[in-house]
């Protein structure tokens, strides 16, 4: 691969820190985080191409690569830097204005997701998929370490909250390697770690999710008060009826939302819809 950093010396290109711009470019290091994502062929959107060394790798390994690039700036450096990749689409825009059918139709069918993801789009981004995807088998995201360590933990811990239990029911998510600061140019303040977040839509009967989010949301909101306490206040319902409605779950009156496993919030959102709550 070309010395990235010289060419984007070399070309002028001014970092912007607004759009949380920290470059990867170990090959050996994306190879891995390609070999993480399983990319064998296929069809892979790249969200934030930045100078196009993750990218590059990508489309050595799959059929098709879309990837995104907010940054004007860059689009003379992809120029040079994807000449040879005939198999890239750089699409030159901010991905959160485009709607999910739109990057979809993009796609062509099934797709991964492999990003090195600005950090202020992380939770956003995630949600999106999670909420509004239809064909993404997975997302292998690098991401801030401490976010990754949110999506994958477990009930009882200080990181299990809301974004835990929304991505786990319905995908299963691992962290496949941890990225010390000093791998990024530039660097930034904070360390990193791979993620990956494999679909797996029907692992729960979920039927209505809007409601499912409302349980979820409403039972972390206040994370000291006890379950019955953030079901009263988020339903607008007596205390009697959400002990009832834990009792129904087999659940112990005092708990607390984070001690909930996933299957436990399903089985709470489900008593919560028999009971025509909404
Ligand atoms: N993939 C490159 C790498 O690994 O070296 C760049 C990763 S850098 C962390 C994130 C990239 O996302 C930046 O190039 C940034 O300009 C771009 N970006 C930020 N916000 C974006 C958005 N809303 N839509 C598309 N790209 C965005």
């Amino acid at each position: 691969m070309m010395d990235v950093k010289q060419l984007l010396r070399e070309m002028g290109f001014r970092f912007n820190k607004q759009f949380g711009q920290n470059f990867l470019t170990d090959e050996n290091l994306l190879n891995n985080i390609c070999s993480d994502a399983e990319v064998d062929g296929g069809t892979v959107l790249e969200i934030g191409a930045g100078a196009g060394t993750l990218t590059r790798v990508l489309s050595k390994r799959a059929d098709n690569v879309i990837a995104f690039e907010i940054d004007r700036n860059l689009e003379k450096v992809l120029n040079v830097t994807l000449a040879d990749c005939n198999n890239v689409k750089v699409v030159m825009g901010d991905v959160m204005r485009y709607k999910m059918p739109e990057l979809e139709a993009l796609c062509g069918g099934n797709y991964r997701v492999v990003a090195n993801i600005p950090y202020y789009l992380t939770s956003p981004l995630i949600m999106r998929f999670v909420e509004e995807a239809s064909n993404v088998t997975s997302l292998t995201l690098t991401i801030q370490k401490e976010v990754a360590e949110r999506l994958a933990a477990k009930p009882s811990t200080k990181d299990y909250g809301a974004i835990t239990v929304a991505v786990n029911a319905v995908a299963d998510v691992e962290i496949t390697r941890v990225l010390p600061r000093d791998l990024f140019y530039p660097q930034p303040n904070v360390d990193s770690a791979v993620v990956r977040i494999d679909f797996k839509r029907d692992k729960f009967d979920i039927l209505n999710a809007q409601l499912f989010r409302k349980t979820v949301k409403a039972s972390f909101a206040m994370r000291r008060k006890t379950l019955v306490n953030n079901l009263a206040v988020g339903f607008g319902i007596s205390k009697q009826q959400a002990e009832e409605i834990l009792l129904a779950c087999n659940l112990p009156v005092g708990c607390r939302g984070e001690e909930l496993s996933v299957e436990q919030f399903v089985q709470l959102y489900n008593t919560i819809e028999n009971l025509g709550l909404k």
